[in-house]
């Protein structure tokens, strides 16, 4: 595969990170990969950013090239906003965003700290967002286009039911909106990143 085929587009730096979460070791198949270090913006990388992660299975080292668009400005690369545009992600498929959501609230259900709950069930809601994208018009199932490998075609054609969009918006509804979000004031203390809190947590 050539450098420019193996650019992953997406909308978001929140994107990119949630693109690590969802997917495997391109060498060993099975661990999942941890960033080594930040996303960087880089002329020299295909696509204008990378990431290098490390398999938490076999240690494999890899890096990964990432094409921003819209590109974020420093306050959006912060933010855990997923998606501006109206568009289904071409990174992540449906599955792959259902099982994300699944993680997250898991994640945020564990949180002790309220806020970082509270982000975390945010997150999770976005991500609920971006698979209902995947539905055409009023369709309850999704099309075969809404999964991009075998592995998930499979799951879909296996158990259908699984995907019933009635099942997932009802899921959305008792999540917190964007538009009502509650940005806490008050001094600003040190945080995380939103997407460290559940490292290394559930496997997708
Ligand atoms: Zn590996």
């Amino acid at each position: 595969m050539s450098p420019e085929e193996d650019i992953i587009y997406v909308h978001s730096v929140a994107e990119a990170y949630l693109y690590l979460k969802a997917s495997l070791c391109r060498s060993c198949r099975k661990g999942s990969l941890n960033p080594k270090a930040d996303l960087t913006k880089t002329a020299a990388a295909p696509g204008g950013w990378m990431l290098s992660t490390v398999c938490s299975e076999c240690g494999a080292a890899a890096t990964i090239h990432f094409c921003i668009n819209p590109p974020p400005t420093r306050e959006q690369a912060h933010s855990q906003e997923i998606n501006p545009t109206p568009h289904r992600s071409s990174a992540i498929d449906l599955l792959g965003w259902l099982t994300l959501f699944q993680a997250i609230i898991e994640a945020s259900q564990r949180e002790t700290d309220k806020q970082a709950a509270r982000e975390l069930a945010y997150e999770a809601a976005l991500c609920l967002d971006e698979a209902m994208k995947f539905y055409d018009g009023d369709n309850e199932l999704p099309a075969e286009d809404a999964f991009f490998n075998e592995t998930s075609r499979r799951r879909f054609r296996d158990n259908p039911q699984q995907f019933a969009r009635s099942k997932w918006r009802e899921r959305r509804l008792k999540l917190p909106d964007a538009t009502t979000r509650t940005i806490p004031a008050g001094p600003r203390r040190p945080r995380r990143r939103w997407w460290q809190f559940w490292r290394g947590s559930a496997k997708p």
